[in-house]
């Protein structure tokens, strides 16, 4: 595909680096983008357009800024075949996909929009006669908002919207693996109208991704930093963040559980569990990597989801509409493989899914898994899912819960008392009692505990996150 390199945007323009890196189709092994590849110091330019910005943005009120991230919303929808196109040939995405990413991610920018208004701070009693104290919300400075590939539209944009709706500047550090959809967002948003700096882009190559990133934290403009992304790099961040006394949000891996217990709607805990375990392949951090199933129903659960995922078809979204498109590369296959391999020597059994046919692989379900497999621990994120089988309720919790992640879980049940009880006793930042572990709205509180991160996107939680508290007073006598 031949087309422009992706540039830098630095206050509001585009900006070429000195060098260059590609994104190759993970599909066809063509170069999907060029982009430009930052060193250190060229990102820094990004950071240091934020600062510059910073102090008439942070003044700009909020129906202003209402008004812009509502045209932002269009802007992104306006980019709607781009956007499609590049999640295709950058991350071999279905069409669905692209066209839910942009769906949530309008709704995302529309309840920033919707937030502006919102950021209110309180009149507190002081003990002091005469004094009125305040606690003001004020913005934070720059914010770095770093995204991964897998949901790009929604994780790119959910690291930059809710900071520009609280007053701040923002850089948005794009992922390798999808420069061009991540740079289409901040195209969309210049085109809405933003004054030039209040959001730069920057793209790198994978090899200098700890130098821009460490650079871009190390910036002493940057006040906040956001990151999706795995937990080996999250831990990267923190540390490098901590050394400066920089609050981080972190959104990293899952191994979402999904129980289903005895008195479970069985017909709908199967649609739930293939939703969540291959939408996007399995490629998201709140996918279902772990069905636990009690053994009263689990004989009759197995026979209906393997069904199920036979049914779903894997192939090349350009070529037609398929349930599961490619995974994004052909290390993540490997590393799938692995763990099946891993697990059926160890006694599980692959009941669904044939071998890969390069990045295509098809539905895979592996029963019997148990804790000592690797299959059961480690994260996939690929199109596989493991079938656990617990005793019993307590079981199950305890199975569920034997994770060092605690991202998103579902458990099934007719019982809704029984339920919101167990629902309680789960590790888990998002639980769904009768749904999906895939799940999100842009209002909603969302976030992991454990190695699953710490802070919350989302609704007035992302407020909280992204504003300084002040404690301000005024004597009156
Ligand atoms: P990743 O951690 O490899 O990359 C994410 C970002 O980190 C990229 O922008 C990359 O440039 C940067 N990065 C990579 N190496 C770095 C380093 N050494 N120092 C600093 N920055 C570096 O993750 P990924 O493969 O893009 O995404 C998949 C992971 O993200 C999965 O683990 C998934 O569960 C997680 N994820 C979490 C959420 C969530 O909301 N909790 C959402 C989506 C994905």
């Amino acid at each position: 595909m031949s087309q422009a390199v992706v540039d830098l945007i630095v206050g509001g323009a585009p900006r070429a680096a000195a060098a260059q890196f590609e994104r190759r189709d993970p599909i066809t092994g063509e170069v999907a983008t060029r982009a430009a590849a930052a060193t250190a110091a060229e990102a820094s330019l990004a950071a240091d357009a934020a600062a510059e910005a910073f102090a008439a943005w942070s003044q700009t009120g909020p129906n202003a800024r209402r008004a812009l991230l509502t045209a932002a919303a269009a802007a992104l929808e306006a980019r709607a075949e781009a956007f499609v196109e590049a999640m295709k040939t950058e991350i071999g995405a279905t069409e669905g996909w692209a066209r839910f990413n942009l769906m949530l991610a309008a709704g995302m920018v529309r309840e920033a929009a919707a937030l502006t208004t919102q950021i209110q701070g309180e009149v507190i009693p002081s003990d002091k006669p005469g004094c009125l104290a305040m606690a003001l919300r004020e913005p934070a400075g720059v914010v770095l908002g770093i995204a991964p590939w897998n949901a790009p539209i929604i994780l790119g944009v959910r690291a930059i919207a809710t900071p520009l709706a609280c007053g701040n500047t923002v850089v948005l550090k794009a992922s390798e693996i999808c420069p061009k959809t991540h740079a289409l967002i901040v195209e969309a948003f210049v085109a809405a109208g933003f004054p030039p700096g209040v959001i730069n882009l920057v793209t790198n190559a994978p090899a200098d991704a700890g130098e821009v990133v460490g650079a871009l934290i190390d910036h002493p403009a940057v006040r906040r930093i956001n990151f999706t992304g795995s937990t080996a790099v999250g831990k990267i961040i923190a540390q490098r963040a901590a050394a400066h006394l920089k609050p981080v949000l972190l959104e990293l891996g899952g191994k979402a559980p999904l129980i289903v217990l005895e008195d479970a709607d069985l017909d709908e805990a199967v649609k739930a569990a293939a939703f969540g375990a291959f939408m996007n392949q399995g490629q998201i951090c709140m996918s279902t990597e772990r069905i636990i199933v009690v053994d009263a129903v689990a004989d009759a659960f197995v026979e209906r989801f393997q069904a199920k995922a036979a049914s779903l078809a894997v192939g090349d979204p350009r070529e037609g509409k398929t349930p599961l498109g490619a995974v994004v590369d052909l290390k993540t296959v490997g590393h799938v493989e692995r763990l099946v391999a891993d697990a059926v020597s160890a006694g599980a059994q692959k009941i669904n899914g044939g071998a890969a046919d390069g990045v295509l692989m098809p539905a895979t379900v592996v029963d019997r898994v148990t804790p000592a497999m690797r299959l059961f621990r480690e994260e996939s994120f690929g199109p596989v899912v493991a079938i656990v089988r617990a005793r019993d309720e307590a079981h199950a919790i305890e199975l569920a819960n034997d994770t060092e992640y605690g991202l998103s879980a579902s458990l099934f049940t007719r019982d809704i008392a029984r339920g919101l009880k167990l629902a309680r006793q789960i590790q888990s930042g998002i639980c769904h009692i009768n749904g999906p572990t895939v799940h999100d709205e842009p209002q909603m509180p969302f976030g992991g505990v454990k190695a699953s991160g710490y802070g919350r996107f989302g609704g007035k939680a992302g407020i909280d996150a992204f504003t300084e508290l002040r404690w301000v007073t005024i004597e009156t006598q």
